[in-house]
């Protein structure tokens, strides 16, 4: 396949790979403030990310390129409180739509039109991974010191199912 594509495609492996272990490095700091049903939701949310990650490798595997793995930078491990976690949720899902759109506008440079649909694919999962992190960030805002709304929130995202 295009080298360009190829390397591009590499990098966003890497940066689906960087999402999941930053997603359960939140997750555990939210078991050790005691909110297991938020832990719950980034794992679930972890899992997702390998899962993107496999679609690519996939991808460039059919197309006869090589997967390269790179090194995956470790995560931050603490936060000031969970709406700090999804304030970082956020801002990551920003920083990986960027980079899926910017794959997108490769691929039509380079006339790589087979990678379209899955890049089409990715574009709509971003509208509804940038939707679903602001959501919660904005509940959690909402439950502010309140612990009575916060432990109801946690059951609540604790009861994610995995999609
Ligand atoms: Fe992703």
């Amino acid at each position: 396949m295009n080298q360009a594509m190829e390397a591009a495609l590499n990098e966003q492996i890497n940066l689906e790979l960087s999402s999941a272990y930053t997603y359960l490095a939140m997750a555990a700091y939210c078991e050790s403030i005691n909110l297991p049903g938020t832990a719950h939701w980034l794992q679930v949310q972890a899992k997702e990310e390998l899962e993107h990650a496999m679609k690519i490798y996939e991808h460039v595997n059919d197309r006869g390129g090589r997967v390269v793995l790179k090194a995956i930078p470790e995560p931050v491990q603490d936060y000031a409180s969970p709406v700090a976690v999804f304030e970082a949720v956020l801002a990551h899902e920003q920083k990986v739509t960027e980079s899926i759109h910017k794959l997108y506008a490769l691929a039509v440079a380079e006339k790589d039109y087979a990678s379209l649909p899955l890049l089409h694919w990715f574009i709509e999962e971003q509208v509804e991974e940038e939707k679903s992190a602001d959501e919660v960030l904005q509940k959690f805002r909402m439950a502010g010191e309140s612990k009575s709304a916060l432990l109801f929130l946690d059951s609540k995202l604790g009861k994610r199912d995995e999609e």
